[in-house]
């Protein structure tokens, strides 16, 4: 797999390449909005025309958008990529700071995939800093060792132990269920109820506002539960952050596709009304394409609050963080915890391996989901997803329209498997379009 380790330290925290992206423009107003790292203070704010015709017209510059924008420019297509934000990137979007902390400012973005193609095709447009993703949880008044691992059940014993003794333990105390049917299932399944209570109910009422009975066995059943002392988040064999950022992934993707016209700012009724277009994609959310006319689907939302520390306050910390110039000792902490309102503290320079002094931190404060909020959450239950086929139905009569990505596709999907799907739809259009 293609990670030059050493040639990624090199390049990280270089000043990102300013060649100008494909066409980026700005409705009037907006650009102050757009002052920020993202391609947007490299763009030239241009008035834009009144009717236009265009190949593909692409609502959303996250992951899908731009990706399927990328494949099909470069086939020669004019396409027109829209996103009502003031940025590209969608919630991968991430950006420097006030205090100078490169930020993922909607939420830790976690870069892993088990698939060579996906880090083939994203390494055209980035150099990669490996990470090992390592979390904690704070619970009972101290920090704990987690995913649940070796370290964990000592932790919890309150002396030393071994695999050995460990798995007897878990065999012992794991409640026997053959085919876990959800998330409160699959996990005491694999830890029984205590740990389960410990580290998972909690946190999951908090997230989903539902309990893990009601939930896909998958949403708990992803995070690993080890009988060694591999403390790492995420198992897949690839984990690391494009080495300047996702948005600097991004530019360079913009700046090497001559042929993608992106429009921010903008929303995708007036996009509608100025593109005639051969093909329209979708990625926003299916249920607003269809205005609703089912009722809204189930999300979840966040809020964030962000707070930046400089070094003298971060010295003041180092008891606690164990390590000089961080506030707290593991890129993320969740709080499992019902009295505390949010589910987890990200300091995301843990895993950006940023040399700077200051620190940030996000606290992320789950909330219910209201047309005025970012859709962050499809909801991953039975109901939900019943709700969901109502819409896949009236999109399958649509032959000139592809949904792809998290929102369109109402599924609880990874970036590399946005990626993975971008990629596909646009190999299925080229097939049918042909070039120009
Ligand atoms: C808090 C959080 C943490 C996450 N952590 C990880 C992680 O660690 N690892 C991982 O692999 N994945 C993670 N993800 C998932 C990741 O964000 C998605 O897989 C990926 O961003 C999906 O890309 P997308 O292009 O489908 O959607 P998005 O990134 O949501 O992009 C869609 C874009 O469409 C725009 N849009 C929507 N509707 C309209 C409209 N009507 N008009 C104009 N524009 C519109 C939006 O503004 C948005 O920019 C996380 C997601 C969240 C919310």
């Amino acid at each position: 797999m293609a990670v030059d380790a050493a040639d990624s330290r090199r390049s990280r925290w270089q000043p990102i390449p300013h060649s100008l992206p494909s066409k980026v423009s700005f409705p009037s107003g907006s650009i102050d909005q757009g002052r920020q790292r993202g391609g947007i203070e490299s763009a030239i704010p241009r008035p834009l025309q009144a009717d236009t015709s265009t190949d593909f017209l692409i609502i959303g510059a996250g992951f899908s958008g731009l990706v399927i924008a990328e494949r099909l420019a470069s086939a020669g297509w004019k396409c027109a990529v829209v996103d009502r934000r003031a940025h590209f990137g969608g919630n991968a979007h991430d950006r420097i700071d006030p205090a100078g902390v490169l930020i993922h400012p909607y939420g830790p973005h976690y870069f892993r995939t088990n698939s060579p193609r996906i880090v083939d095709y994203l390494s055209r447009f980035t150099a990669w800093h490996e990470v090992s993703y390592k979390i904690n949880s704070h619970t009972r008044g101290r920090y704990w060792s987690f995913p649940i691992n070796l370290n964990t059940f000592e932790e919890y014993l309150g002396r030393a132990s071994t695999s050995e003794e460990f798995s007897t333990w878990l065999e012992q105390t794991r409640v026997p269920i053959d085919n876990p049917q959800n998330s409160e299932e699959v996990i005491i399944s694999q830890v029984g109820r205590e740990l389960y209570e410990l580290f998972f109910e909690g946190y999951t009422l908090k997230q989903w506002k539902r309990h893990p009975r009601e939930l896909d066995a998958s949403v708990c059943g992803r995070i690993p539960v080890r009988t060694n002392r591999d403390d790492r988040y995420l198992s897949e064999t690839f984990q690391a952050l494009p080495a300047n950022g996702y948005t600097a992934m991004f530019e360079n993707l913009l700046a090497a596709t001559p042929g993608i016209d992106l429009r921010l700012g903008m929303d995708f009724k007036e996009a509608k009304a100025r593109w005639n277009c051969k093909h329209l994609v979708f990625t926003g959310a299916i249920d607003e394409y269809y205005e609703r006319r089912f009722g809204p689907l189930p999300y979840r939302s966040l809020r964030f609050e962000h707070e930046s520390f400089d070094a003298e306050q971060l010295r003041r910390r180092d008891a606690i963080s164990g390590k000089s110039g961080f506030w707290q000792p593991a890129m993320q902490v969740n709080y499992p915890d019902a009295e505390t309102p949010f589910t987890r503290i990200v300091e995301i320079k843990h895993a950006t391996g940023q040399n700077i002094a200051a620190s940030t931190i996000l606290r992320e404060f789950p909330k219910d989901w209201t047309p005025a909020d970012e859709p962050f959450y499809p909801v991953p239950a039975p109901a939900a997803r019943a709700a969901y086929q109502r819409y896949a139905a009236l999109a399958v009569n649509e032959p000139n329209t592809s949904f792809i990505g998290r929102l369109a596709t109402y599924r609880y999907y990874n970036m590399d498997q946005v990626t993975a799907m971008a990629l596909t739809e646009a190999d299925k259009l080229l097939a049918r379009y042909g070039s120009p």
